[in-house]
């Protein structure tokens, strides 16, 4: 039996069963046991790849969108570019790089590491190791000084803890993890009703909240709010709130039980893109999209930068471009899912802002 499932077993036996959060929270963050805590997850070897590691067009096109978003908010003379949940650094050096077409934006950064995972961090410290830009690290965004800045995540709220409530016998029920028969983790519901959901609902009907995601976005935005600060927010999810859903574990690219094996496997959700809006737009800011990935991409001249690369590439270097490509910006490449339509961006601006690129007033 794997070490977390042991701890996990243990303190359920001891505390009774636990929300679902706190679990996906355990699984993905625990210090020494933790998903993210103990290994590199990305790529072809890993469980997963992301927009990033997929092309470095996805990383230049966000350090030209951070350069225009700078000129919109009054090209002040010192900037933070924070990126919450950075992974292996590629994002963030390849948006460096692209963000070099403008010296006085350059000279103008100062870059803000989110990271927990301590593997990943020594990681970023290596793929950042040439920038010519100050960087520093910080586990939480409350550590980042406040001012004018420009925030990005991408794939960072679908790792955010979800939890579940389930309509059962005309109740609403928070799902828990508990131990069955035998001792092991199964799911099961509050004996409880939550008294203040009222929502009717079939019978099975299941709401997916996330307090944790609500949470970073109302601490976003409260400092968009103030002025000179935007956020590109990019990750896959749906722009209207509904019943339904999403929570999946993935390991080595297959998606498996989430109880199975925690803390190694991958747990993400969808994420609710009307929920962050509506946490953003409390806060005080202003908020545009949702929008596709592909729709951002091509409308940020994606296609342009694969035609000047594939420029100064071999017959098989073009084909991979027109792959990368592909894979980001349509909804099916072949037999397989694309990024296109699934994945969504918002940007979140303060209220009265111009239109920052690659948006509209209308989505
Ligand atoms: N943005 C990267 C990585 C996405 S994976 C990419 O697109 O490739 C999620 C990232 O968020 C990892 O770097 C993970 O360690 C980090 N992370 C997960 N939970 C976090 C939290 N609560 N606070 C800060 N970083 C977190």
């Amino acid at each position: 039996m794997s070490e977390l499932r042991r701890i996990l077993q243990d303190s359920i036996a001891h505390d009774g069963p636990m929300a679902l959060d706190t679990f996906m929270a355990v699984c993905l963050g625990h210090s020494r046991h933790g998903y993210y805590m103990t290994r590199d997850p990305f790529g072809v070897k890993g469980d997963f790849v992301t927009a990033p590691e997929i092309s470095q067009m996805f990383g230049e096109l966000v350090g030209l969108w951070a350069a225009e978003t700078w000129m919109t908010l009054g090209a002040p003379e010192k900037i933070r570019l924070i990126e919450l949940g950075p992974g292996r650094g590629t994002l963030m050096s390849d948006a460096l790089r692209a963000a070099r077409i403008s010296n006085e934006f350059s000279s103008a950064l100062d870059v803000h590491l989110v990271e927990t995972s301590p593997v990943l961090r020594e990681m970023q410290e290596q793929t950042l190791a040439q920038a010519n830009v100050p960087v520093s690290w910080h586990k939480n965004l409350d550590d980042v000084p406040e001012g004018p800045s420009i925030i990005i995540a991408n794939e960072f709220f679908d790792c955010l803890p979800v939890r579940h409530y389930v309509k059962a016998s005309g109740q609403w029920h928070q799902r828990l993890v508990g131990l069955d028969a035998q001792g092991d983790l199964s799911f099961g519901l509050a004996p409880d009703a939550e008294a203040l959901l009222t929502m009717d609902a079939p019978d099975g009907a299941v709401l997916e909240i996330s307090p944790a995601s609500q949470l970073m976005m109302t601490q976003l935005a409260t400092r968009i709010a103030k002025g000179q600060a935007a956020a590109l927010i990019i990750d896959y999810g749906y722009a209207e709130t509904g019943y339904g859903e999403t929570l999946q574990a993935l390991r080595a690219h297959k998606s498996v039980s989430p109880l199975e094996c925690p803390g190694e496997a991958d747990l993400t959700a969808h994420v609710d893109f009307a929920s962050l809006t509506r946490a953003a737009l409390a806060a005080g800011a202003d908020v545009f999209g949702p929008v596709s990935q592909g729709e951002l991409l091509m409308r940020l001249g994606i296609a342009q930068r694969a035609d000047a690369l594939k420029k100064r590439a071999s017959e098989e270097q073009a084909q991979a471009i027109d792959l990368a490509l592909a894979r980001l910006v349509t909804e099916r490449v072949g037999s397989s899912p694309g990024m296109g339509t699934l994945f969504k961006a918002i940007a979140v601006m303060p209220r009265g802002a111009s239109v920052p690129a690659g948006f509209r007033r209308e989505a």
